[in-house]
């Protein structure tokens, strides 16, 4: 029976996108939920600034907003990027679709936006609270006993279940840590992020809005994604030190010099550059792994707070929505066992977790790297040309991650069958292009 959900609200820590959508989750099933957030309302006051203002929801994502009925909703704001735009230091524009029937598109989506909705269907599900201004401080994770620091001083609540949505630097897994057993590590990348607005011009966009727009730089790169108001927020990731990074470049005239020699095409896009270069922070980029992210069916971890990782695949939120839908199934399929259901739950994400992890890590030297090259566009047409000669049995990584929800262990082991037969098709193809007179990356 159910009656034992009616005993105890379930604490949710982090009012952020896992959180709130959990909540609603939840709620839909009957539970109780008191969801915890450490930052006032953020309906109320200014956006903060630095954390990454839009992000790419795709099917993952999405799937988890259509299951309560938000997609809708969330995608009326929606800008569909139907390719990448890549942007070469000279020479033209290079549209590369990322399906290949050109259809499929990620979606830049604001985050405060997505945050602000998810938020509000948390709000109006029956039975769930927020509480503002709370922040997790402590937690004895084997009686669910929690404190937090609130403007009104300390406060003590106990839950039977603790669910922590807390982000990346989750207090939750460090309690875990600190006294129960969960390893973690943090895998801090030697590049950090700092962003740049293109504001619109006259009106209008200043960018083509349809793409993801990439400058591959080799060690360093950009990237844009079109915002609702027509402007454009462009993602710098650079080496945090040395002479290409972000601490080598202090004065307003370097500034602009590095963006003409690098990013000759946004200078004058951007007016801002060098207060928006100087005003902005600079964010770390990392991955969190961790293990085990669940103690006696009491407390457990879900989205970054358990497995945080590089924004490369655009993946992190879409996982976290990922990962809501399946605690949602445990509980389903366990009657409401929590004792069952979060092992459960952790066996079935941890392996996916790890998988995106990974291919979110090797996405970094695609994106910077071999996007610009010819050799990389040949492979993706002979990619695209598979997909259409067996449609459904040879789908593209880019695909299964973005436009699937085949878990993400999957996709690796299957993308690794794919290799070779994308090898030997390349191969053969290659072969035929170069009896024809032509070398791949050469004019004939
Ligand atoms: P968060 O969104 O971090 O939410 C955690 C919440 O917990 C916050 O509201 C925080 O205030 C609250 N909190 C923290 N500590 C406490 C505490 N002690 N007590 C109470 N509350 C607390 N993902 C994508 O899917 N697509 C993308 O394109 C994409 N681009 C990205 C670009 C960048 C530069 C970065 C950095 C990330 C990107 N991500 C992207 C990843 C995405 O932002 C995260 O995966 C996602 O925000 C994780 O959601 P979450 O709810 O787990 O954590």
């Amino acid at each position: 029976g159910h009656g034992h959900r009616e005993k105890e609200p379930v604490a949710v820590v982090g009012a952020g996108l896992a959180g709130c959508l959990l909540a609603c989750y939840l709620a839909r099933s009957g539970y109780r939920v008191d969801l915890y957030e450490r930052r006032s309302d953020p309906r109320a006051g200014t956006p903060e600034r630095g954390r990454s203002i839009n992000l790419a929801l795709s099917e993952r994502g999405l799937d988890a907003l259509r299951r309560i009925g938000l997609e809708e909703q969330v995608m009326a704001d929606a800008l569909p990027m139907r390719g990448r735009m890549i942007h070469p230091v000279a020479g033209q524009l290079d549209f590369q679709q990322y399906s290949h029937d050109g259809l499929r598109a990620i979606n830049s989506i604001s985050r405060g936006a997505l945050n602000n909705a998810l938020l509000a269907a948390a709000e109006a599900a029956p039975g769930v609270t927020v509480r503002f201004d709370h922040r997790l401080t402590g937690l004895d994770p084997r009686t669910g006993e929690m404190v937090f620091a609130t403007p009104a001083g300390e406060v003590q609540v106990s839950a039977q279940v603790v669910l922590g949505a807390d982000g990346a630097g989750s207090v939750v897994r460090s309690r875990l840590a600190a006294h129960h057993g969960t390893e973690e590590t943090t895998d801090w990348l030697d590049y950090g992020y700092k962003e740049l607005t293109v504001p619109a011009v006259n009106g209008e966009f200043a960018l083509d809005p349809g793409a993801l727009h990439i400058w591959p730089r080799g060690t360093s790169m950009m990237i844009a994604l079109p915002n609702p108001d027509r402007s454009f927020t462009c993602t710098m990731f650079w080496p945090t030190e040395g002479p290409a990074g972000f601490a080598a470049l202090r004065s307003p005239a370097e500034i602009e010099d590095h963006f003409r020699t690098h990013y000759p095409d946004v200078v004058p896009l951007a007016p801002d550059l060098v207060d928006d270069y100087l005003g902005n922070p600079v964010g770390r980029l990392g991955t969190v792994r961790c293990s085990p992210w669940q103690l006696d069916g009491r407390v457990a971890l879900l989205g970054d707070a358990a497995h945080a990782i590089v924004p490369f695949y655009g993946q992190g939120a879409n996982c976290g929505f990922e990962d809501v839908v399946e605690l949602d199934r445990c509980l389903t399929e366990t009657g409401g066992d929590w004792g069952r259901a979060l092992p459960l739950f952790e066996q079935r994400r941890k392996e996916n977790a790890d998988a995106i992890a990974e291919m979110a890590l090797a996405n970094f030297v695609e994106m910077r790297d071999k996007v610009a090259s010819p050799v990389f566009r040949f492979v993706k047409s002979v990619e695209h040309a598979l997909e259409r000669a067996l449609p459904g049995r040879f789908v593209s990584r880019y695909e299964l991650v973005s436009f699937s929800t085949v878990p993400y262990a999957q996709v690796k082991r299957r993308v690794r069958r794919q290799q070779r037969v994308l090898g030997g098709a390349a191969a053969a193809l290659a072969a035929g292009l170069a009896v024809g007179g032509y070398l791949i990356g050469r004019k004939p």
